[in-house]
């Protein structure tokens, strides 16, 4: 076997994957149109419904610290873009120097480096986490680290390469003790990522963890729970199907074939349906 081959095969076994089956993903997909996609309350399956993997749930998020109500930001249109200024944004250059100064949420001050995100412009696929951890904050760059190097394998498994995608997160700013952002901080910092949305038009946005889904599309379930099941989110009159599956550090610290087998399956069938066929 020639070592291309052989590397592509350790990184499937490394996610989970034991044997290389194939599997009629796109078929399976077929009947179900964009429009038909389920709704987050109620409607028709838009993809295979899987069960959830059968991995202990996710450590309760550590609160926000109190002093993050008592933050005053500041009001100038550098520390507080306002939403004018994101709306008129063109491009995602514009758009990282029009967000790059924001001091909006008290993460802010507390940045080394503001994690705007990075991948193809006109990416298919969007993957899109909670917000930068120590790695990121020092490098600027979502997914550094071992959980992007984990990420970085998960995405060539379903022949994919990085930058073929877009990554970016809920948040821009490193929260302190990568605690998870609270809500106030995720929704004053959302409108930069429904504006990247609206940039790129991604065909399929894969969440990776409870924080992109809850902030994201507005669903509070476990991701347990709902990993694996299409979702859907309407961006600038868009309505986009979001696959939500767990985040790489998860998978990292629960490293079971199952919970490996979970994520390669959901990034499987985001890119089904990214390659499924144009009338569909
Ligand atoms: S996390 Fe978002 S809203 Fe908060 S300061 Fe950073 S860019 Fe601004």
């Amino acid at each position: 076997m020639d070592s291309p081959l052989q590397a592509w095969r350790d990184t499937l076994e490394e996610l989970g994957v034991m044997g290389l089956v194939r599997e009629p993903v796109v078929a399976a997909l077929k009947p179900a149109l964009p429009a038909s996609a389920p709704r987050p309350a109620s409607g028709p399956a838009l993809g295979p419904t899987r069960r959830p993997a059968e991995a202990p749930p996710r450590p309760a998020p550590r609160p926000a610290p109190a002093a993050a109500t008592a933050y005053t930001p500041p009001t100038d249109p550098v520390g507080c873009p306002p939403p004018e200024a994101v709306a008129a944004a063109a491009t995602l250059p514009e758009l990282e120097k029009a967000i790059q100064g924001c001091l909006a949420c008290p993460l802010g001050p507390g940045r080394l480096k503001f994690v705007f995100g990075e991948g193809s412009p006109q990416a298919r696929l969007m993957l899109v986490g909670e917000g930068p951890g120590r790695d990121e904050d020092l490098q600027g760059r979502p997914f550094v680290g071992k959980a992007g190097e984990l990420l970085d394998k998960m995405i060539g498994a379903i022949g994919m390469k990085r930058e073929e995608t877009y990554i970016a997160n809920v948040v821009k700013c490193r929260p302190p003790d990568n605690r998870t952002p609270s809500p106030d901080e995720a929704r004053t910092c959302l409108g930069y990522l429904h504006r990247q949305i609206e940039l790129i038009q991604p065909v399929v946005i894969v969440t990776l963890g409870a924080t992109p889904l809850r902030e994201l599309v507005g669903l509070s379930e476990g991701i347990t729970k709902v990993r694996g099941q299409w979702k859907r989110v309407r961006v600038g009159g868009r309505e986009i199907p979001v696959m939500p599956t767990f985040h790489p550090a998860y998978v990292l610290r629960q490293y079971t074939q199952d919970v490996r087998r979970a994520v390669w399956e959901d990034l499987k069938a985001a890119k089904a349906w990214i390659d499924r066929p144009a009338e569909d």
